[in-house]
């Protein structure tokens, strides 16, 4: 399926704001946000300026929430009929079914400096979930499973690397981590105030209400 291989960095300045696509780049003076603070293109500084119909706010967060998760417009639709199915709030349901996505969890573990990272790594087969190969991105977690690194991963330089850097890492309340055998196991569904994501999701529910 074809995914978006463009400069990442014109993602977060179109929706002018951090999507944190890019790992540590993110954190420091070098990110397109800091530096080039207005949409890409030939009008983009104009663009800032003109003031948002009703509709092109909600079609920006929906951009937004879209692109942080890196998820084609096809998927999230999916997701979407998925969340409005489910009891409780629709944007919130959302949110979760995104968290709940394996490439996310590891990229939550702070295996993966980037979410797109995560993926590659998932994609690559180094993770196990419930002692089965899980090599699916998209693949949902639920409440009870044991996130394990394959073993003959735990001697790749790359891996051992990001273990490295997921001990400094804080791992959100709902995810369980052990980070001298380096298992995870979902504890519970995370909650919308356990989403750290700066999302307006009611507007994306009217989005696809109309
Ligand atoms: Fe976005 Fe990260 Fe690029 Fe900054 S460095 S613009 S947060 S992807």
């Amino acid at each position: 399926m074809a995914r978006y291989n463009g400069a990442v960095c014109r993602l977060c300045r179109r929706e002018n704001e951090k999507l944190y696509l890019k790992g540590e780049r993110c954190y420091t003076n070098k990110c397109g946000i800091v530096r080039r603070g207005f949409a890409p293109g030939q009008h983009g500084q104009g663009q800032m300026r003109k003031k948002q119909t009703e509709y092109g706010l909600q079609l920006r967060e929906k951009q937004k929430l879209r692109r942080t998760y890196g998820i084609l417009e096809k998927q999230f639709a999916n997701y979407f009929v998925i969340a409005d199915r489910k009891k409780g709030i629709t944007g919130e349901n959302l949110l979760q079914i995104l968290e709940q996505r394996l490439d996310n969890v590891i990229y939550r573990l702070g295996l993966g400096v980037s979410r797109k990272e995560a993926r590659q790594l998932v994609l690559h087969g180094h993770f196990l979930v419930n002692g089965k190969k899980a090599n699916i991105p998209s693949f949902l977690v639920k409440i009870g499973d044991v996130i394990t690194i394959k073993e003959k991963s735990l001697s790749s330089p790359k891996i051992k690397e990001l273990i490295e850097i997921s001990n400094t890492r804080t791992v959100p309340e709902w995810i369980e981590y052990d980070t001298n055998t380096h298992v995870a196991k979902i504890k519970a569904l995370p909650l919308r105030e356990q989403i750290d994501i700066p999302v307006k999701e009611h507007l994306i529910v009217e989005l696809y209400s109309k």
